[in-house]
């Protein structure tokens, strides 16, 4: 087994790492910027090292500082959390030609699928189901891209090969605007990923995001634990994911499930992995894989009582993972809310000190933050402050526990998005179940005009 970890992150996932390294008797090393010396993973690690200024390209992504600190305090492995260095191959190879063990896939696999081209062509080939587009990135010729167009249909979304975090993408609704909307996603990717490469998929109406979670090691093993949907999104970025899936039945998770974990056999998958599908009438269409451990993984944890973080671990030690398919039993349901430091109405960032926190608790509540009373948000960094998830026997009793949590949770001197969450546990559409990607924006758009009158 591994016997330390540097933990190359911050925030509420450093304490997350943190934490099942604890469990499992693995020391732990915390590297920080100069504007998170307060934070608590800091606090709480065995071990900590300054690793440069608040901006993370001189610390969160500085790559020589990170395995500097590792050499320095003589850990074993890297685990890379989510954002930052997560899913940059070139920092896993960097890590293990240093001689460490990176806690994550390989770092072809991460180049393979950080390629939304290249990744949508492997699963092709592995017979997982796409959104139809363009066979890879669209050619340079303006009479070729309106015949791909016209061929895909109207409206079409173009998509950065590169892309990440919602960004990177654009709409487009008619042929007229085709060509300089390509040009503009292409310029903006240039800049923003460094790959002017874009593809184009048809822009599905009404669709739901659902993933599947899945877990491989190298010895040929590879589950799934079931689906999450994250359909409640503001401008891409998820606010609310639940799991298991509101109306998809046990045939549709073992089928699509069985197809993710074929797919992780084939190239050669090891660790813990997410299947991104876009789900309309009845069909999963693959949009991405992230290679790493995801914001929302805790609600698969509740609802399987799989530790992700500790089989990442074991699997990067070179150990089998602990469970079979049949070991994997969905129990009740679970919702995890993201807790942001930020504007409720119009999400300017919020950070700051604050001045008093009161966190929820109870049976079915489960908690994961950094942040305590006299602690100063750095305005550096995303604006994420914590997770608050609940674990009911039905969805309905876990949305109640949510209510609870979210009437509980008191924090002061700083705004947060608290409001908002309390405001979409009363809605009656939300709690429905299964509404599309759009849901929340026209909520929100309704909202805003609602308070204008
Ligand atoms: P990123 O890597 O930036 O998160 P994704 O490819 O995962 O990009 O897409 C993020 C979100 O954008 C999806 O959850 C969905 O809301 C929207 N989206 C992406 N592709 C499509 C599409 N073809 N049709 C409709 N919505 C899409």
């Amino acid at each position: 087994m591994l016997k330390k970890v540097l933990i190359a992150n911050r925030g509420e996932i450093a304490l997350r790492v943190l934490r099942a390294c604890r469990e499992m008797g693995i020391a732990t090393v915390a590297v920080h910027s100069e504007a998170d010396r307060d934070s608590l993973h800091v606090k709480l690690a065995d071990e900590s090292v300054c690793i440069g200024p608040a901006p993370s390209p001189q610390s969160y992504l500085h790559i020589p500082a990170i395995i500097a600190a590792a050499e320095v305090t003589g850990a074993d492995g890297i685990h890379p959390g989510y954002g930052f260095l997560a899913e940059n191959a070139n920092f896993a190879e960097q890590v293990e030609n240093s001689g460490f063990i990176f806690i994550g896939p390989k770092a072809d696999t991460i180049r393979l699928m950080g390629d939304k081209v290249s990744a949508k062509h492997a699963m092709i080939a592995a017979g997982v189901p796409c959104v139809p587009g363009s066979d890879g990135a669209l050619p340079d010729n303006p009479d070729e891209i309106l015949k791909i167009a016209d061929k895909v249909g109207f409206p079409v979304i173009i998509k950065a090969s590169g892309g990440g975090g919602g960004r990177g993408m654009r709409v487009v609704e008619k042929k007229e605007d085709l060509l300089k909307a390509v040009e503009m996603t292409k310029a903006e990717a240039q800049a923003a990923f460094g790959n002017p490469m874009v593809y184009m998929e048809r822009f599905l109406q009404r669709p739901r995001h659902i993933e599947i979670q899945v877990l491989a090691d190298e010895h040929g093993n590879a589950i799934y634990l079931g689906e999450r949907d994250c359909s409640m999104q503001r401008r891409h970025q998820k606010i609310i994911e639940e799991a298991p899936a509101p109306f998809i039945t046990p045939e549709e998770r073992e089928k699509i499930g069985t197809a993710c974990t074929e797919a992780c056999k084939r190239i050669g998958y090891r660790g813990a992995g997410t299947f991104e599908f876009l789900y309309e009438n009845g069909e999963f269409f693959f949009i991405e894989m992230n290679t790493r451990v995801q914001v929302e993984h805790p609600v698969t944890e509740l609802i399987t009582g799989v530790d992700i973080v500790q089989e990442q671990l074991r699997v990067a030690a070179g150990l089998p993972l602990q469970y079979t398919q049949d070991d994997i039993v969905l129990e009740g349901h679970a919702f995890e809310c993201r807790i942001n430091a930020e504007d409720p109405y119009n999400f300017i960032p919020s950070p700051g000190l604050i001045e008093s926190c009161h966190l929820p608790g109870g049976l079915g509540v489960r908690v994961d933050s950094h942040i305590y009373q006299g602690y100063k948000i750095p305005p550096n960094y995303d604006s994420l402050i914590g997770k608050i998830c609940t674990l009911g026997k039905d969805r309905a009793q876990a949305a109640a526990k949510m209510r609870v949590a979210l009437a509980e949770l008191a924090i002061t001197g700083i705004k947060t998005n608290t409001p908002l969450h309390r405001d979409l546990f009363k809605d009656a559409g939300f709690l429905e179940g299964g509404m599309s990607i759009h849901y929340l924006e026209h909520w929100l758009q309704e909202r805003k005009e609602k308070l204008a009158k």
